[in-house]
């Protein structure tokens, strides 16, 4: 059986990730979240006090420090899923903070971060068998991917989204910050110079504002269907 690498791109809370972790599992392909490796740079700047609480970053202490950022993903029977390890140490829950949302984008606008970053992705993305998300990945770290993705969904549907998931969580945070951070990420990651979030030319474009899970599962896979039968 042919194996493909898919690249699924998007605005933050558009759903990449269930969408990109359900095809990966119907078709046994490896599942990597390449946010969640900006996520655990940023919560490693964190606790090293490289950026502080309005987001001042000392990018040349970030600079100096990235060496000692090494991280990995584990699969975890428990959520079935891989989770990000910084150094060495299991991190899924912590990046997930709104803290970590409120600064992620400005860390992921540094060139260095973003080379060594897009290097390990390229590494990771070399086998076939992979679903990639994030929000370069049709455009800079597989380019060749056989099937690309962009999704996108209003603002008010992600706001809703990840309000609701935070709340799942017992996360304290209201619907207007949410809105605030997704506005704010969408606007740094589209306009920042290096790699910034954009629809590559061959992607299939997949506004689930009004789609359910389901659905977008069912055409995704048809997708996969047509370019694995082709
Ligand atoms: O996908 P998620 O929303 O978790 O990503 C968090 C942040 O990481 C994004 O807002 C963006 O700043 C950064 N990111 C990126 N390039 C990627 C994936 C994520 O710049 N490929």
């Amino acid at each position: 059986m042919k194996r493909i690498s898919i690249a699924i791109d998007g605005l933050s809370a558009s759903g990449k990730s269930t969408l990109a972790h359900g095809l990966a599992k119907a078709l046994n392909y490896l599942y990597i979240d390449t946010g969640a490796m900006y996520r655990a740079v940023t919560l490693f700047a964190i606790r090293e006090k490289l950026v502080d609480r309005e987001g001042n970053l000392d990018e040349e202490a970030m600079m100096e420090a990235l060496p000692q950022v090494y991280l990995t993903f584990r699969f975890n029977p428990g959520s079935g899923r891989s989770e990000i390890c910084l150094n060495g140490r299991n991190v899924e829950k912590e990046i997930r903070s709104h803290e970590v949302s409120r600064h992620v984008s400005v860390i992921a606008k540094m060139p260095a971060v973003r080379e060594k970053l897009v290097r390990a992705q390229r590494r990771m993305g070399e086998m076939k068998g992979v679903v990639m998300d994030g929000r370069d990945i049709g455009t800079v770290v597989l380019p060749d991917a056989e099937l690309k993705f962009f999704m996108t969904a209003s603002m008010e549907a992600r706001g809703k989204r990840r309000f609701l998931e935070m709340q799942r969580k017992g996360r304290a945070v209201t619907l207007d910050e949410i809105v605030e951070n997704l506005g704010s990420r969408d606007l740094i990651d589209s306009t920042r110079d290096h790699s910034p979030l954009t629809q590559a030319e061959d992607a299939i474009v997949i506004d689930n504002s009004d789609l359910s899970i389901e659905e977008q599962f069912d055409h995704m896979m048809a997708c996969v269907k047509q370019v694995l039968e082709g």
